[in-house]
């Protein structure tokens, strides 16, 4: 399966891939957007011009009316795109209405509706633990047995590209005073989220089997963190301020049904989870390979394959209690680390509580972050046939506020 695009072979954004997005052209008009090499397919003008069955999907110009209408719209419309982009008869229609992507502004994709982190990585959860409470196991003894996540803000999710203030707050300094000021151990965590398209009903659950029923597709998200505040204000409710300043995401959601060929069996699960967590009948975690960059050197690969929880577990355990979920919800996976050092997903991490530093190719050291540095999260997976990527999520620090 060719497009007339010619594409190379091993572009990530090739015709096996097709991640949708929401653009704003020059002159301020809004419009939902597939990705297909370096350009965008404006979905609004397309589905108007030649879809008029799935216009309305696409004319709010984001990806909100499309994410409701469920599965059977989602693979319509994938399964039309990949006629219109690999028939030539299409060229002519569809040519005008492809854009470079640099040329567009991309905005966040869909309103989120609420946002949820979980605490998935074994790995992660056992070097914070190390780090924390050095005294004590390094899992909590409820690790193993349930998904651990907490509510976050869904206002601040920001999209890629959007500078991030270095967020202010109260502290606790090594001895024992009580300060305020700017963070000075403003930290990013690496990590895959999943886009809740088809809701779900007050009072029921989504079993782990239904979760292609309801998930869309997925992106990266980086959870940046300001462990001094965090550390000061998060015992004995969870994470607060210290994460709710911006949560930035990157502007490509890549569909379920493009991520075929990365199914993989999850690590072995000890104990064994509970029936309503039991998803050891089917490959139900993901191969994505990650990398992060700092000021431009990648410092680290995390593994996604290593998550102890799967995404079908954490949405099931979402649910349990009856929780609804909305068109919108948007769930993340935690810090993904996998067991090596290079494989990190937070600079709390990879300089061990601040005190192993890393050294930039520009001969900087580094702990946490300084103003002005940029940080870029990327991804790739496994296809049947390539590989695709989930494109990438940027921020840069900006100073505090006054
Ligand atoms: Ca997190």
């Amino acid at each position: 399966m060719t497009t007339w695009l010619g594409l190379a072979a091993d572009d990530l954004f090739g015709i096996d891939h097709l991640p949708y997005g929401s653009a704003e052209h020059a002159g301020g008009r809004r419009l939902a957007v597939v990705r297909i090499g370096a350009s965008a397919l404006d979905l609004t003008a397309a589905t108007a011009d030649l879809a008029v069955e799935h216009a309305s999907l696409f004319a709010g110009g984001t990806l909100d009316a499309f994410l409701a209408a469920g599965r059977p719209a989602w693979q319509q419309v994938r399964a039309l795109l990949t006629q219109w982009l690999t028939d030539e008869a299409y060229r002519p229609a569809l040519e005008p209405l492809l854009t470079p992507v640099d040329e567009l502004t991309l905005r966040l994709p869909f309103c989120v509706a609420d946002y949820v982190d979980f605490y998935a990585s074994e790995a992660h959860a056992t070097n914070v633990g190390r780090m924390l409470r050095p005294d004590a196991e390094p899992l909590t003894p409820n690790w193993k047995h349930l998904p651990i996540g907490y509510h976050g803000r869904a206002g601040t999710v920001v999209v890629s590209g959007t500078e991030v203030r270095r967020p202010t707050g109260q502290r606790r300094a090594a001895d024992g005073s009580i300060t305020f000021g700017p963070t000075q151990r403003l930290d990013i965590e690496s990590e895959v989220a999943f886009v809740v398209g088809a809701g779900s009903e007050l009072g029921s659950r989504v079993a782990v089997t239904d979760f292609a029923e309801h998930v869309f597709g997925v992106c990266l998200l980086n959870d940046w963190s300001a462990r001094d505040i965090q550390a000061w204000e998060y015992v004995p409710l969870g994470p607060f301020l210290g994460k709710s300043f911006a949560t930035s995401i990157s502007p490509w959601i890549t569909p379920l049904a493009a991520l075929d060929g990365a199914w993989v069996q999850p690590p072995a699960r000890d104990p064994r989870p509970m029936p309503y967590l039991d998803d050891s009948g089917q490959p139900s975690g993901l191969d994505l390979d990650l990398a992060v960059s700092l000021n431009g050197a990648v410092i680290s690969r995390p593994p996604f394959a290593t998550m102890y929880w799967t995404p079908a577990q954490m949405l099931a355990h979402l649910t349990v209690n009856g929780a609804s979920l909305r068109t919108g919800d948007l769930f993340a996976s935690g810090t993904v680390s996998g067991p090596d050092r290079m494989q990190r997903g937070s600079l709390l991490e990879l300089s061990w509580n601040g005190t192993e530093p890393l050294t930039l190719p520009d001969g900087t050291e580094r702990t946490f972050l300084e103003d002005g540095d940029e940080v870029v999260i990327t991804a790739s997976v496994p296809t049947r046939r390539g590989r695709i990527g989930l494109g990438e999520v940027r921020g840069r620090i900006g100073p505090a506020i006054g």
